[in-house]
């Protein structure tokens, strides 16, 4: 069984101490920044909470505690990578096997980061264009509204509501729920990747262009060379938020809402849709046979392939 956090240490990782609230008035739940405290945030991550490491990575509330938390510290140079790596290599050397292992899926995660910022120094041009350049030929019709209620957290739909809530207010969200928003954004609400990079990237307090660009648009589907994922926020929802606490925290509206309506809400009418929050603005269905339909086209598409050679032969084999 998951073990539920305990909001203490929520808390300390989203920087709620007294005495740092009134240099942090605009915004008092980042974490803090700097050596000192990411190495305690280390010290913290690899004897305590990395033994949930894998199980929470992908819930919106229970990775804010057994993720490591070390992405600011990396992003603005507080912490080296080589440093937590070697420190890490230490820990492992007088742990057990399942922590071992557990600190191994987290030595991935830190490969991941380098690997990517070493495609961004190759082609730094993915900051504005597609990576492979056959989706040149997807164009989608910009909707002001829709992108303005995504970035407001407006969208009907509660996880992804929650998450934009909690980004603007801590400046963190775990790598599933990024994820899910650009998944939402591109696959959603059809709009363009480059319409959202930079407000999430102003949001992120880990900002780190290498893995920024690319990332969104592995998430947007425009790598073209894996495999393409959509992310369904009521799958989401009642995966990996079931009792519905990360989105009653952002969304306090849904209080009183069973859980159950939390999860479907807006799939049907209902008696007990008490909460005051808007419905879905578009249909999920409808969209995402839509964005399946158009990217198993282009996944197939002769030009996409020979681009995909390219990028084969730049990043791979060059
Ligand atoms: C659309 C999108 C945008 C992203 N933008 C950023 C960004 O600007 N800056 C950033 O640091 N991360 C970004 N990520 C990757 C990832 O979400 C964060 O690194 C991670 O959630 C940070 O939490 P953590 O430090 O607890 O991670 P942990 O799981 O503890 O991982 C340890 C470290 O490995 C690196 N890392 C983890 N996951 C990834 C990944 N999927 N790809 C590359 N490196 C990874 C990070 O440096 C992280 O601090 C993005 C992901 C998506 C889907």
């Amino acid at each position: 069984m998951l073990q539920i956090p305990s909001e203490r240490i929520i808390w300390k990782l989203d920087a709620i101490y007294p005495e740092f609230q009134a240099n942090l008035k605009h915004h008092p739940k980042f974490q803090i920044g700097g050596e000192k405290e990411g190495k305690n945030i280390f010290s913290h991550f690899v004897e305590e909470r990395v033994r949930r490491y894998s199980p929470c990575i992908s819930k919106p509330e229970e990775s804010r505690i057994h993720c490591s938390r070390l992405s600011p510290y990396l992003a603005w140079g507080n912490l080296s990578p080589k440093w937590v790596y070697q420190l890490t290599i230490k820990q492992q050397a007088t742990s057990n096997r399942y922590l071992k292992n557990q600190m191994n899926r987290f030595l991935s995660r830190l490969f991941w980061r380098d690997h990517m910022i070493q495609k961004f120094e190759s082609e730094p041009r993915i900051e504005k264009e597609n990576f492979n350049r056959a989706f040149d030929q997807l164009v989608k019709a910009p909707d002001p509204r829709l992108l303005q209620l995504w970035e407001e957290g407006e969208t009907g739909y509660p996880l992804v509501d929650a998450c934009m809530k909690c980004l603007i207010e801590t400046g963190y969200l775990n790598f599933r729920m990024r994820a899910m928003l650009v998944s939402f954004l591109t696959m959603v609400f059809w709009q363009d990747w480059r319409l959202g990079t930079n407000h999430l990237g102003r949001m992120f307090l880990d900002f780190e262009p290498g893995i920024h660009y690319f990332q969104f648009q592995m998430q947007a589907g425009t790598v073209g060379m894996h495999q393409l994922r959509m992310y369904n926020p009521y799958k989401q929802s009642m995966e990996n938020d079931p009792d519905a606490i990360f989105i009653r925290k952002w969304l306090p509206e849904f209080q009183k809402t069973p859980i159950p309506e939390i999860h479907q809400w807006g799939k049907e009418q209902s008696l007990f849709a008490i909460a005051k929050r808007p419905y879905p603005a578009v249909n999920l269905d409808l969209a995402l046979q839509r964005a399946k339909d158009v990217h198993f086209q282009f996944q197939k598409s002769i030009e996409v392939q020979k681009e995909n050679k390219r990028i084969k032969q730049l990043h791979v084999n060059g």
